[in-house]
Parts: structure tokens; sequence; C-alpha cells
């Protein structure tokens, strides 16, 4: 190849779980939430004004920004909103990790972070969880450019105690500590009141799992004053208008809703322990999840197979084939009728049907 072939950026992209559309599957492969947005998401599409669109968004969320301030009882200066978490993510590395020393993230965590950092062309190393696939607080006090804890952490759906984020934070004093609690309203404790103590702490969360609202891309970071105001110099310097009209009015309605929110939460925990103690009378091996989703292997059938024969039931769930992950699948939890139905195929497949 020559010519203008070689000034092609040439990226290995972020492999996002299929989305098939088949009516009679169940899709437990992107973590989404099975039950629908609040009734005001509703309320607002249906009155939505539609000559609104003729005009430009409020470049700071206007009032999804406001909704995001009293719920979390924080000053709007100090929240970033984007396009998904993933937009967020991407903007804060942008923003935070420029300096030349190594981020650090976990070996085994969400496989978009080493996508930023090799599109960004910052330098990185993956200190490995231990064999339980807990993260080792001890690997991210070694001097470096930056950190990125999931937590809970995906695939694993392990939460960390907030004392040993906090532990993190505290030996980091010289690099953004990224967050990303995009699994946090399902189990484990937000880092968010560690940010009236640290400002190099950014907390990130999304709307996509617990406000079950993927499809309409949201996601936002809180942290202190200038942290926020870099992300939003950098967003600025790319593409001012990312949040539609649409999604800043859905986000703020779903905000408002808390009853909602918490019933929607606790039923998805509620069937997340049912699901898990299941598989565990069914002979699977389940890690204690702190998320909307379960990771899972049996002692003597691969994951591979295991997949295999849920996909051939219309059941979709995620195979990783990736070194010390590849004997496990993940898999999102449904509606309780849909996860008895699930539970059904594991228990024909743990007799070798
Ligand atoms: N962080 C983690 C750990 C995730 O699993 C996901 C979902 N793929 C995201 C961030 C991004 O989600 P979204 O862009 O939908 O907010």
């Amino acid at each position: 190849m020559s010519g203008w072939r070689d000034n092609l950026l040439k990226v290995e992209p972020y492999v996002p779980g299929d989305q098939p559309n088949e009516p009679d599957m169940i899709k437990l492969n992107t973590n989404e939430n099975p039950f629908p947005p609040a009734p005001g998401v509703k309320k607002v599409l249906e009155d939505m004004k539609y000559d609104r669109l003729r005009l430009y968004p409020p470049t700071d969320a206007g009032r999804l920004t406001d909704s995001l301030a009293r719920a979390y009882n924080i000053d709007r200066d100090r929240i970033f909103v984007g396009v998904g978490s993933d937009d967020v993510l991407g903007m804060a590395f942008l923003a935070c990790f420029a300096g030349k020393k190594e981020i650090l993230f976990p070996d085994i965590t969400y496989s978009f972070y080493s996508v930023w950092a090799d599109l960004f062309k910052i330098p990185y190393k993956r200190p490995a969880l231990d064999e339980n696939f807990r993260i080792k607080k001890e690997d991210y006090y070694a001097p470096n450019g930056g950190v990125v804890i999931a937590n809970p952490n995906a695939p694993t759906s392990l939460a960390m105690p907030l004392g040993d984020i906090e532990d993190i934070i505290r030996h980091n004093p010289d690099s953004v500590v990224i967050v990303d609690e995009a699994y946090i309203d399902f189990g484990g404790e937000s880092a968010r009141p560690l940010l009236e103590k640290y400002d190099n702490l950014l907390v990130v969360q999304t709307f996509s799992k617990s406000r079950s609202m993927a499809g309409m891309r949201i996601g936002f970071a809180l942290g202190s004053k200038e942290l926020i105001k870099e992300i939003y110099s950098v967003r600025n310097s790319y593409n001012s208008y990312t949040m539609s009209m649409v999604s800043i009015l859905c986000g703020a309605a779903a905000v408002d809703d808390d009853a909602y929110f918490k019933k929607t939460v606790s039923e998805v925990v509620g069937i997340r322990n049912y699901t898990r103690s299941r598989l565990l009378e069914l002979g699977y091996d389940v890690l204690e999840s702190a998320t909307n989703f379960l990771f899972v292997e049996h002692p003597e059938i691969s994951a591979k197979d295991i997949f295999e024969k849920l996909k051939k039931k219309h059941i979709y769930v995620r195979y990783f084939n990736a070194p010390r992950i590849n004997n496990r699948i993940r898999m999102s939890m449904g509606t309780k009728e849909e996860m008895d139905k699930v539970l059904l195929e594991f228990e024909r497949i743990a007799k070798g049907e």
C-alpha cells in the first residue's frame, strides 16, 4: 500500500456486543435494562414541540444539568454531560491524560480504555487483577500519568470497597483518577462523597444501565470545577453541540423521577440475586455481582459451548475470547420471566442436553 493510505490513522476499534433484532430473542449481551425508561420520558417525547428542533441546544445540557445538580446536590459547574459515558470517558482521557507518563488500568476491565489510549497516543500499563479477579490497589501506587478504575468492574461484576478507592486516590495527588461508575447504582458505594476532598477525582456515570436509556446516549462526569472546565474546553475544541434537545429533556425527566429509578433498580437487583442463586444451585460458578450482569462459568462445560447453545435458543449473552476470561460468559439481567426461560436452558446445558 502507498500514497493516501499511508496517511490513514489505522486504529483498532472497540468492538461492541452484537445488536441482533429478532422478535423472539432474549437479549442479554450489552447490559441494557429490561424495564422501559421513566414514564416522564414518554411524556416529554409525546409533548415535544418539534419546532424547538430549529434551534441549537444549550451547550451545557441546560435542564439536564440542572436536574443532575439537584439530584446529586452538586454545583452545576462541577458536572460534564456527554453522549453516553463513552463520550464522557473519551473526552476525559483526552483532557486529563496529556502527560508523558503511563496511565494505569487493570488488565481485565472495560476494553474501551485501551482503545482510547491508543487513539490518543496515551501510554498505558495494565496491572493484572489477582486470581480472584480483584483489583490490587497497591498496583496503582506506582508513579503514573493517570488512573482509571471501573467500579464495579466489568466484565467481572465485582465492586471494590470505597476505602480502597480512596486509598488509590490518596496515593495519586499528581494524577487524575477516573472512577467509571457505569454500574454503581446496582451495588457498590459511589465515590461521589470523595469529590469534596479530592480535586483530582472524576466520577463518571451513565443513563444506559440504571436509567434504562442506552438508546438515548447520555453520560455525565462529576468533578472539581477546574477538571470539568478543562473537559468542556476539550469538548468545545471538537464539537460544542453534542447533546440534542431531545436527550436533554428526556434525561432531565428521567432524573426527576427518583421513585421510578429506585423501584426499577431494586427489581433488577432482585432478579440478579435470584438468577445467581439458581445458577449456583445448578452447579455454575458465578462471581458475586454488584452490577446488572453476572459473570458465569461451568466447571466442565466451556463458555464457548454455553454461548453457542444459548444462541441457538435466541438467547444472546457476551463471550470474550480473551486470556483469563475465555471460560466465562457475561449475562445481563432481563425480566424475571426472561430469566426463568434462560435458567431452564442453563439447567439443560448443565445436564448435558
Ligand atoms: N463503562 C463501562 C464499564 C461500561 O460497561 C459501559 C457500557 N458499554 C460504558 C462505560 C459505556 O456506556 P455508555 O456509553 O452507554 O454510557
